[in-house]
């Protein structure tokens, strides 16, 4: 595309298509059934998506299945292997223009973020795990003289996959990257709300040379596609991310078809400790309203609880309001906006809904607290601050998923730990200390997959992202992910 028309032109002259992709072709679901899909921006008729039901799985199913089997994919040299794997991630860069505006439209999110987060680190994703396979080699246990035990992976072969709309690409990448690459067949679920790049991906990686069959993408919905998909006796492994209450469903048909492996990356309610002798407070302001603001606040790692020690409190917060404006909601397809839509109309329901629990239980509305730009048709919240949040209101126990941050004090420490693992979640924290050993005692003493000492944004494909407690029981990202896609198997050889 040519980069001095605007994101509007190129939003108009836009091909969406909403078929499934089975077999490696385009296809509208078997009972004729299709979803209207709209964009948050704007509301605008983005086109119909096929509404996939358990006919399309099973179609879907058995050809991941026979992919799988005829060893094309599965038995390719892991060489060959990373450089389709690569060439993916280097069509995907090619087309990142076109994917950033699917993301955007169908999701809401600023298409500056969806070029520069979404599309760069799903393709980065892609290459990492394609660049990984060939380098991954096997075990020679220590046994006995007259023997030889060796310890290989293989893949577990057809792989389910069920990912939320919040970062559509992304989730879908830190799946199918891994899952691919180990040689597997996967067939994806995106979610109802944003199900459009997951359908373009799957075009891109045919042209890149990953055989029909190997890569199936199923749009439709949860209790339709999700659960036949679930609960498919021919499926190997389900990995699935999205919120609590639907891994527990995942975990459960899992278990009740055919004890499929069944990994869940779930919600979070993160906690942001923030002590008086942080080394650098306009870091931690700045760390702490960016991400809990980014992406709308759609993230499962936003730090939504802020734990601030009570003698800063006030110049932390003064801060704070003072980068608000910075926030404002404006057009996604804007090259300079920073926050855009959410996602849907339920969704924004259920933000409203928080923020007036949270006014109606007393917490202290600093900023925001409404919907803005009612006039473009689109679901704008503007960026909430609550202060004076207590432990027990629901703005500071449930994830809410929007950009909403409760503010809570401490005087001791221990005590903010305490509140701090008083959730069921268990996903991403953050200290700010400049106590070394403060800092390593509080990171062993909080219950998260993540743990942020002075800083709140970094990220890398090199590092496991995953879950304590009920965010879940799987790791995505890092070579740690090729556990979730393989089977050790145990070869003994009598010498
Ligand atoms: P969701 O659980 O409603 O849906 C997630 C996916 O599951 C969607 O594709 C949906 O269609 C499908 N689904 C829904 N019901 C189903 C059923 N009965 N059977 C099978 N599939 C079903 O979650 P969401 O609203 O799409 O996403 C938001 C949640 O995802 C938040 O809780 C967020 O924290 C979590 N999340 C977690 C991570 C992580 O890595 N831990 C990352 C992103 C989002």
């Amino acid at each position: 595309m040519n980069d001095s028309t605007s994101w509007h032109e190129r939003a108009q002259a836009l091909n969406i298509d909403g078929r499934a992709f089975i077999g490696g072709q385009r296809t509208w679901a078997r009972a004729g059934q299709q979803f209207d899909n709209r964009s948050p921006i704007d509301g605008r008729e983005l086109g119909p998506v096929a509404r996939c039901g358990a006919e399309d799985v099973e179609l879907a199913v058995a050809a991941a299945r026979a992919a799988f089997e005829d060893g094309r994919w599965a038995g390719m040299a892991p060489a060959k292997r990373k450089r389709i794997l690569v060439k993916f991630a280097d069509l995907m860069q090619q087309h990142c223009d076109e994917l950033a505006l699917l993301e955007t439209l169908d999701m809401g999110k600023p298409v500056k973020y969806s070029l520069a987060v979404d599309v760069a680190g799903a393709a980065n994703c892609i290459r990492w795990y394609g660049e990984a396979i060939d380098k991954v080699y096997g075990e020679i246990a220590p046994t006995p003289a007259d023997s030889l035990a060796l310890v290989t992976r293989e893949p577990v072969g057809v792989v389910g996959a069920i990912v939320p709309w919040n970062y559509p690409m992304l989730m879908a990448s830190w799946k199918i990257a891994p899952a691919l690459a180990a040689g597997n067949s996967v067939v994806l679920k995106p979610s109802e709300k944003s199900p459009l790049t997951a359908l373009r991906l799957a075009e891109l990686a045919l042209e890149a040379g990953i055989p029909p069959g190997v890569f199936n993408v199923l749009p439709g919905f949860g209790n339709e596609a999700g659960s036949a998909l679930a609960q498919h006796m021919d499926v190997d492994c389900i990995a699935f991310t999205g919120s609590t209450r639907v891994g527990k469903q995942i975990v459960q048909m899992a278990g009740q078809s055919n004890l499929k492996r069944a990994w869940t990356e779930l919600g979070g309610k993160s906690a942001n400790i923030v002590c008086a002798d942080c080394p650098d407070l306009d870091a931690a302001v700045a760390a702490s309203i960016g991400s809990i603001f980014f992406n709308q606040g759609e993230s499962c790692n936003a730090p939504s609880r802020l734990f601030v020690e009570e003698s800063i409190r006030a110049r932390f917060i003064e801060k704070a309001l003072a980068m608000v404006p910075d926030f404002a909601p404006g057009d996604p397809l804007d090259a300079n906006t920073v926050m855009g839509a959410i996602v849907d109309e339920t969704q924004l329901a259920t933000v409203m809904k928080y923020i007036g629990e949270g006014k109606a239980a007393g917490a202290r509305l600093l900023a925001g607290g409404e919907r803005v730009r009612r006039d473009t048709g689109g679901y704008y919240v503007a960026p909430t601050i609550f202060d004076n949040v207590g432990a027990g209101m629901s703005i500071a126990r449930e994830e809410i998923f929007g950009p909403v941050l409760s503010v809570l004090s401490f005087t001791s420490l221990d005590e903010a730990v305490r509140q701090a693992n008083a959730t069921p979640y268990g996903l991403h924290a953050a200290v700010w200390t400049a106590d070394l050993s403060k800092a390593i005692r509080t990171s062993r003493a909080l219950r998260a997959g993540t743990v942020h000492v002075n800083q709140y944004d970094n990220d890398d494909i090199t590092v496991p992202f995953g879950g304590y407690k009920q965010s879940g029981n799987g790791r995505d990202k890092s070579l740690h992910a090729f556990d979730k896609y393989t089977e050790l198997k145990t070869t003994w050889i009598q010498v």
